[in-house]
């Protein structure tokens, strides 16, 4: 589908402005064509939107409540009246197939009104009279956020930190990916519509914009989703100002599949497979690697194949059938393909899964050929490094304490799943170490934006959706109204 280029603007204290420098972005389906152009900021645009955050929230930290919910509903009705336009813009610049792309708007609407239905709960203050006197613990905004945003699920990861924000009384500064700027950038913009100037600003670039978002003595708090490499980074450039950080890296999930995983049942499978492959593998919490129980691996694998079959149909986002689209970019490609040729090297063997719909996009688009790797060793690169792309290595244990050790032993713990007997595997998952774990369910289909998300040890630092994504934009603050009884231990 070739339709005309698209501008969108970044916004700084509620201006429209575009910019002599351009980001490019081009159609994975189809690289010559090009979707549309963002705004390459400069470091200057990028102080400049700093500035205009901080001098917004000397007054937008006073707003009332009731007015940002206001504000917010109007933006989601106004999100949800665009949204077939804003799906179909999603899909062309991001790859994803459009049903993915709706999903996404979907999943971000879900969690905008989650947190529009819940900022007081979270945040409300509490009057506690007590018999050591009286306290008032309120729950403050922190200051100008920086929210720097990947290319996977451009929309639903910066709404996820726009809508708290904004309602708890913050202003931010977006910088979304320079490989997927466009949709999230006209949602981005419907939103800063309905707040006052300065509350939300949005700049685009890559590093450079991103070192000021980090290092800037403006910003307050810093709201990171992204690579583990990248976050090593940015903690270094917060670390002169000491800001507050919630950090949603990297991945290397693990499926573990119990001896009592029933095989013959196929809506288990089916949603083995799409935990796989979804995005074309492209999502933090996707499964990573598969570890099957050695009794049940033969007849494991030979119902994967099947229901991967089935359920996997690539080609063009726009065909009606297709579930898996292109890679997002040509770098994701080569390197999905680098591991997937070293375990090939070291005598893996490679299975090709599902059907081609469209044979000819293949080679001038940025497709692959979703795969499933056998017989890799449990130390190669497939399985100990996050391959965000579509293929994965499914691998037979032995016991239980072995597979949780190797699933322990990794430096990520973002998500997880067991796959059994329900009892059998709530007991294994106790002793997973992760931010989430789910039982005979994986990836998307197991989040629910009710609960926190995030990871532990490299796979991130706090948590975002459920009650804990929108305190996390609040400092608590505690005044404190004893009764004056001297302390015994203090003389005279
Ligand atoms: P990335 O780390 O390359 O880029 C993320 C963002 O950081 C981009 O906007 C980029 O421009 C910016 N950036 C790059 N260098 C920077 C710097 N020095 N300072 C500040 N910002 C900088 O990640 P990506 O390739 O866009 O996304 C893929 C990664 O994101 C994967 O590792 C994936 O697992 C992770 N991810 C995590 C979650 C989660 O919730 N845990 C969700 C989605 C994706």
């Amino acid at each position: 589908m070739s339709k005309e280029p698209i501008s969108v603007n970044a916004i700084i204290n509620g201006e429209k402005i575009q910019t002599d420098k351009k980001i490019t972005r081009e159609n994975p389906t189809h690289p010559e064509q090009i979707v549309g152009y963002a705004p390459n900021n400069t470091r200057e645009e990028t102080i400049q939107a700093i500035d205009a955050a901080y001098e917004a929230f000397k007054t937008w930290k006073w707003s009332d409540v009731d007015d940002r919910i206001a504000r917010m509903n109007r933006a989601i009705q106004k999100i949800k009246d665009q949204l077939p336009e804003i799906a179909e813009l999603l899909s062309r610049e991001h790859g994803k197939a459009l049903y993915d792309a709706q999903g996404e708007i979907a999943i971000s609407l879900m969690w905008m009104e989650f947190a529009v239905e819940n900022v007081k709960k979270a945040t409300s203050p509490e009057e506690l009279n007590h018999e050591n006197g009286r306290t008032i613990i309120s729950h403050d905004p922190i200051g100008v956020v920086s929210a720097i945003t990947p290319w996977n699920y451009p929309i639903s990861l910066s709404t996820i930190k726009i809508a708290p924000a904004l309602l708890t009384g913050n202003t931010m500064v977006l910088k979304p990916s320079p490989f997927a700027p466009l949709a999230v950038s006209l949602v981005t913009e419907i939103i800063a519509d309905e707040f006052p100037a300065g509350v939300l600003n949005l700049v685009n670039g890559d590093a450079e914009v991103g070192v000021e978002l980090t290092s800037n003595p403006k910003i307050a708090k810093i709201a990171f989703t992204g690579g583990t490499n990248t976050a090593k980074h940015i903690m270094k450039a917060a670390s002169d100002t000491i800001k507050n950080m919630t950090l949603e890296l990297g991945g290397n999930d693990a499926a573990i599949v119990l001896e009592d995983f029933d095989v013959n049942d196929e809506r288990a499978l089916r949603r083995m497979v799409i935990s796989n492959f979804l995005t074309a593998g492209q999502i933090c919490m996707i499964a990573k690697r598969v570890y099957v129980h050695r009794s049940i691996y033969d007849a494991f694998v030979e119902k994967y194949i099947e229901a991967a079959n089935k359920w996997i149909k690539v080609g063009d986002p726009f065909h009606p059938d297709v579930t898996v689209g292109p890679v997002n970019n040509k770098a994701q490609v080569n390197y999905v393909n680098s591991l997937v040729e070293d375990a090939k090297n070291k005598g893996a063997k490679i299975i090709p899964l599902g059907t081609i719909l469209n044979p000819e996009l293949m080679d001038n688009g940025y497709f692959l050929q979703p795969t499933l790797v056998l017989g890799a060793d449990v130390h190669d690169r497939v399985v100990v490094e996050e391959q965000f792309g579509p293929t994965v290595p499914i691998l037979p244990f032995d016991d239980e304490e072995e597979v949780i050790n190797l699933h322990n032993e990794s430096i990520y713990g973002l998500t997880s799943s067991v796959w059994g007997e329900e009892e059998h595997a709530l007991k294994v998952a106790r002793r997973i170490e992760a931010g989430t774990t789910m039982i005979n369910t994986a990836a998307v289909q197991g989040l629910d934006v009710h609960f926190p998300f995030g990871g532990v040890k490299q796979s991130g630092v706090g948590r975002e959706y459920g009650l804990d994504g929108i305190k996390s934009y609040t400092e608590t603050h505690v005044i404190n109204v004893p009764t004056m009884k001297e302390l015994p231990y203090i003389p005279e």
